[in-house]
């Protein structure tokens, strides 16, 4: 392991690698690592090839339901509807779990492992409780999920049955995420909910840098949907990190995508400002995996904002019905089917392409963040038709259903 210390972003203070949340400062952790010579895996087949990487020291202590490693397709068809040449999706939803949270949560959960706690707590709306219990199943850590008023059945369903212990807090994402603050600080447990608050979660993240590096090489765009933004954080710490060890020169530009019924980030980058303020109106978004308000904690969304900043790159935000034609769309010429916050960034090309903010010849990834079982009442089933409506002239009157179901009788 070459990760050497937790750093405050904000006051740089030092910390030892332990369960430490933030700086007393209040600052955000991250893992800094003293690379001297690092190689990149041959042919890397799972996401723990790229231990060097990863914040952790002792083997023994991983707990892997071999995620990552997830394919990169080129969005040939949609890509000819949109003008563009060079468009890739990266499909997170074939991680073990069917979201990319699995790549944060394996390494958060086995960092856990390595310092010896039992207990792992997360705020989600879903996926990451989803991700947390079937890690800390595999772990044999005890896992206690909150979850805000507007979770998916599904994603309850899995926490569920990996053997989570579900508490529903009244109110949205922020308020689930502060009660199990408070929880953990109380017990002394360990948090690993997808925002800053964990600085070991968000280098599980990285790893989709290194794989998408192997994939197409540096791409001039990767558009990324966020909720706090951990994950555009990872990707782009990923790229720097492959930068500074020599392996690329350009890094990309980070597109952070937000739906609009709850975009404290992109309204900030709309603004240009460089404080990101928590969003205090009604939220309305079918994108659940995104919808975070980020009350009492809209530090995170700064430092997510900085990267998008540092980076030249976009906030942008897309309303609920874009966003579901870029699911259909991504569903009907690519074969990948989302949840709605997970092709949010079609909607977002879209967008970026008639405010002419993309070439056609750029190299552009959307990253797919997770997968449409995940969240079915969104996609209408109610027209669908029946066989005799579709095939009476076909088949005469003689097999009618009504007459089928009189024979049986
Ligand atoms: C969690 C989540 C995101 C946002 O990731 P953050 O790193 O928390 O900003 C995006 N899409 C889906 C489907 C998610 O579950
Ligand atoms: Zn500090």
């Amino acid at each position: 392991m070459q990760a050497e210390k937790l750093v405050c972003v904000d006051c740089r203070k030092e910390f030892p690698l332990q369960n430490f949340l933030k700086c007393e400062c209040g600052g955000i952790l991250e893992v800094s690592y003293n690379y001297d010579s690092v190689n990149l895996p041959k042919e890397p087949k799972q996401l723990w090839d790229y231990l060097d990487f990863l914040p952790i020291s002792d083997k023994s202590k991983i707990v892997s339901l071999q995620e990552g490693n997830t394919p990169l397709i080129k969005a040939d068809r949609l890509g000819k509807i949109l003008g563009l040449n060079d468009l890739y999706i990266k499909d997170e939803t074939r991680n073990p779990t069917g979201s990319f949270k699995d790549r944060p949560n394996t390494v958060a959960v086995s960092k856990a492992k390595e310092l010896g706690i039992d207990t792992v707590v997360v705020a989600s709306s879903g996926n990451a409780s989803a991700s947390a219990a079937a890690y800390a199943a595999k772990g044999n850590l005890r896992c206690i999920v909150f979850i805000p008023q507007n979770a998916s059945v599904e994603k309850l369903a899995q926490a569920k049955v990996y053997g989570a212990e579900i508490i529903k807090v009244n109110g949205d994402y922020s308020d689930a995420f502060n009660a199990a603050l408070k929880i953990t600080e109380k017990y002394g447990w360990y948090n690993v909910t997808s925002t800053y608050l964990n600085p070991y979660s968000v280098e599980g993240d990285k790893t989709i840098a290194y794989e998408l590096f192997e994939q197409v090489g540096v791409p001039d765009y990767v558009l990324v949907p966020i909720g706090a933004g951990p994950l555009l954080y990872g990707i782009y710490k990923g790229f720097q990190e492959l930068k500074s060890l020599g392996f690329i020169k350009q890094l990309p530009k980070m597109v952070g995508v937000q739906p609009e019924g709850c975009c404290p980030i992109v309204a900030a980058f709309e603004e240009r400002r460089h404080l990101v303020k928590p969003w205090t109106q009604k939220i309305n978004s079918i994108a659940e995996g995104v919808t975070d308000p980020l009350k009492g904690y809209e530090n995170d969304g700064t430092l997510t904002l900085k990267i998008i900043y540092n980076s030249n790159g976009y906030g942008i935000k897309v309303d609920d019905q874009s966003l579901l034609d870029g699911l259909y769309s991504l569903a009907k010429y690519e074969g990948i089917f989302t949840e709605p916050a997970g092709s949010i960034g079609i909607g977002a090309v879209k967008k970026m392409i008639s405010g002419g903010l993309i070439r056609p010849d750029a190299k552009i990834v959307v990253v797919a963040t997770g997968h449409g079982l995940k969240n079915t009442k969104v996609i209408e089933v109610s027209d669908i038709k029946n066989f005799d409506e579709v095939f009476r002239d076909d088949m005469g009157n003689k097999v009618r259903s009504d007459v089928i179901s009189k024979c049986q009788d």
